[in-house]
């Protein structure tokens, strides 16, 4: 028999002898890649080398005002290094062909897309999936979005957004994973690992990081906006996510519309070279986002693209997304003198490395296997993932008198220019997904309930009755489902449909084009008459249960005070109506909790639940004037972070902690028991925030520091334990050193931001 110290140290020379092999195997491989790419790039021309600095759009999905013209001639003269906006193995084997069989050195191409939740098989909108607070799940999602886009011609992912967002206006806050600095760090590893997995297998994909940098504190919420920061809240509550997917291993990035303090990212040296590669060691590519070098100039950062794009260069930008700008001018600026070959050396060379550690020099169509995407697009596997994913992301708001889940019995007012809706369900950014395809919460409902539930359907409202915004959503025409009844009409119809049965389920909100890229909005109420529209349902005396599709927190004061349940559902994706009809009827029991705080108005905006607390908190004090607060709506949030119920209750008992000091290094365990104290069986995400009471500057209120997702029968309890040590209170101090500070700490556990128990710890220096 072994004894345990020996069996210990056993285990520890072969852990450590299969590190250091597996770092030796590493440094070999980037051997063999460095001699690759330097014997390459010794046999480039200039021209050549500023050709793969191009990403070309193909232009059948357009996400900026301008496309990439003349592709296939570019291609052949060597002009293209990357090509987007195409997909499927014929598709892109023709492109390759252009490129391998028709340049000089056949370099391969790399093929990106807009790939932001799932490829064919289209999962709830990323602000969705965060609320799921899943990270196995979340994993789970991009990696299923890489086999079907690797399987479909592609190699590389727009994806993932991990710009911090606190501005619900900003119709991209769909496109992230909400307020939480730490949270949103930990979906970025786990998105990226989804992605790429460990070493590109040819199911992986690479990921490109956006956007670098602030891009979701946009000034007012209003897109493509001026972004101005303290260094101290970029580094502690912005750049986190970034630096997270990096350090996952993240193989490229992309930059960002904004200017950041004054300087567009696009044209940022601290940002891109500074930051991103002296500080943070960052090895991969840099590309821009659409046009970004071009905007430049309406930034008012050059007269001319030559001018813009020298910034660029010199700023650390290695790939050009639309804007050519590299492609007219990089040549003539070397002759110049203005710039170096070694600058464009540096930046050919890691796209080149891309190209190379996915595969591509080795077998350019590595990624157009026919049979492949035949047998891997849609699978049912994946639909199930997505379903099972649909289902852990819908929030329930509220959910009076247990009104849900329904019975699957009597009959159902299904209303809601949403209820009979398949286009809408996959949401934003569904780049090639099939709207078609998805289910609506009609069929999920006749498919899950069959002829038990008599449906009496009424559309009930448009989504939008103003004609300016229907005018510039309904592009190309045919987007928006317009119904041509009066309103009028419209609602009588639905006030029919819900007396003639027990219950009504309102599926209202906006429509998928609302939110994401320049879809922001100053007014967060349900759009159009939908309100109308539930007023009028309200006015029957029938239960109510609004079932709301949108991409961001919407202003629900009338809802929230007049619905019977709330079922948040975002964009569920492919899958949307079965994961909304198990919902409903209590197949599942929703356990997901907003990664947004949802505001009472458009005025309390930015509003996020790690605040500071100022000189003059409000204390509940109502006629206290002179305290930081409205004089016309309190601080509060409709809903606020980390909020979500169950068709079950959970009861916290007292926070415990190991000790109530502990010293730098030292574990402390803070506990509590959970009961689930309802009928149902369910889960929990039970939270952990901490808050430096006193700072060298001033510290939040509250801070995430972990969670955890429980199960519980119905009755049962269970102990839930986490570990903190000084490392986890370390910030940006005085003097912008990231370190922890001896002190006053408070523990927070809860089932939300708000509803906590707490107890007092301090630590010793
Ligand atoms: C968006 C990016 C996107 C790119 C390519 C831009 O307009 O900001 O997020 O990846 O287009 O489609």
């Amino acid at each position: 028999m072994i004894r345990k110290p020996l069996c210990f140290f056993l285990l520890l020379a072969l852990f450590s002898k299969s590190f250091s092999q597996t770092v030796a195997q590493k440094s070999v491989q980037q051997k063999k890649m460095d001699d690759f790419v330097s014997n390459l790039l010794s046999k480039m021309t200039l021209d050549e080398k500023i050709g793969q600095l191009n990403l070309v759009s193909v232009g059948f999905d357009v996400t900026g005002p301008i496309v990439s013209k003349n592709v296939d001639e570019n291609i052949r003269r060597g002009n293209v290094g990357g090509v987007f906006n195409t997909y499927t193995p014929v598709a892109v084997r023709k492109l390759q062909e252009l490129a391998v069989n028709h340049t000089r050195l056949k370099i391969p191409l790399i093929f990106g897309y807009d790939v932001i939740h799932g490829h064919k098989t289209i999962f709830p909108i990323p602000l969705a999936l965060a609320s799921s607070w899943d990270m196995g799940m979340i994993q789970k999602s991009a990696s299923i979005a890489a086999a079907e886009a690797s399987a479909d011609g592609l190699d590389w992912v727009f994806s993932p957004m991990v710009d911090i967002a606190r501005d619900p206006r900003w119709g991209r806050i769909a496109e992230g994973a909400g307020e939480d600095t730490w949270l949103g760090s930990q979906i970025a590893k786990a998105m990226i690992r989804g992605y790429q997995g460990d070493n590109y297998d040819t199911t992986k994909v690479m990921a490109c990081v956006k956007h670098f940098a602030l891009y979701g504190a946009a000034e007012a919420g209003r897109d493509y906006n001026t972004v101005d920061m303290s260094e101290r809240r970029m580094y502690q509550d912005y750049l986190p996510p970034y630096k997270a997917a990096i350090d996952a291993g993240a193989g490229s990035i992309m930059s960002s519309f904004n200017e950041i303090n004054g300087v567009p990212a696009t044209a940022n040296k601290w940002l891109m070279t500074d930051l991103l590669r002296h500080q943070w060691g960052f090895k991969g590519f840099v590309a821009t986002d659409y046009t970004a070098i071009d905007e430049l100039m309406a930034h008012g950062m050059g007269k001319t693209q030559s001018d813009v794009a020298k910034l660029a260069l010199d700023a650390g930008i290695d790939m050009d997304m639309v804007s050519e700008a590299y492609l007219a001018n990089l040549k003539q600026l070397v002759k110049d003198g203005k710039i170096q070959v070694a600058q464009i050396d540096v930046a050919c060379r890691r796209i080149l490395e891309a190209k190379y550690k996915l595969g591509l020099f080795t077998d350019p169509y590595r990624y157009c296997n026919d049979e492949r995407a035949r047998q891997t697009i849609m699978k049912p596997a994946f639909l199930d993932a997505a379903r099972e994913a649909a289902k852990r992301s819908i929030v329930l708001l509220k959910n009076n008198n247990h009104v849900l889940p329904l019975k699957a019995g009597g009959s159902i007012a299904l209303v809601g220019p949403l209820a009979d809706d398949r286009k809408d369900m996959i949401g934003p950014w569904s780049g090639a997904g099939d709207g078609d395809k998805a289910v609506s919460v009609m069929d999920g409902i006749k498919k899950l309930v069959g002829d038990n539930v008599q449906i009496n359907y009424a559309r009930g409202a448009n989504i939008l009755n103003d004609t300016g915004m229907i005018a510039r959503l309904d592009q190309p025409k045919g987007t928006l489902t317009i119904d041509t009844r009066s309103e009028a009409d419209m609602i009588n119809e639905a006030v029919n449909a819900a007396k003639k049965s027990d219950i009504i389920v309102a599926v209202v909100g906006e429509s998928a084009g609302m939110t994401g890229e320049a879809a922001s909005r100053s007014n967060l109420n349900i759009p159009g008459n939908q309100e109308d529209l539930l007023k009028a349902l309200k006015a029957t005396g029938k239960p109510m249960v609004i079932v709301l599709m949108n991409g961001r927190p919407l202003t629900l004061n009338w809802e929230n005070d007049n619905a019977d349940a709330i079922l948040e559902t975002w964009f569920a994706g492919t899958e949307a109506g079965n994961a909304i009809a198990d919902v409903l009827f209590g197949a599942y029991n929703p356990s997901a909790k907003i990664t947004i705080t949802f505001p009472q108005n458009v005025g309390q905006i930015p509003i996020y639940y790690s605040h500071k607390n100022t000189g003059r908190p409000y204390a509940g004090d109502f006629l206290d004037r002179y305290k930081s607060r409205y004089l016309d709506v309190s601080n509060d949030p409709l809903y606020p972070f980390g909020y979500g119920l169950s068709y079950t209750t959970f009861s916290y008992g007292d926070v415990k902690l190991s000790s109530s000091t502990i010293k730098p290094g030292e574990l402390l365990h803070i506990s509590t028991t959970v009961t689930n104290t309802g009928k149902y069986d369910g889960e929990e995400i039970v939270q952990l925030y901490t808050r430096q009471m006193v700072g060298t500057v001033t510290r939040p209120v509250e801070e995430l520091k972990n969670f955890k997702k429980i199960f519980l029968k119905a009755g049962e309890s269970q102990a839930v334990d986490f570990t903190i040590t000084s490392a986890d209170l370390r910030f940006y101090d005085i003097n912008m050193k990231y370190t922890y500070e001896p002190g006053d700490f408070k523990a927070f556990i809860g089932t939300n931001s708000r509803d906590v128990k707490e107890a007092d710890f301090k630590l010793l220096k």
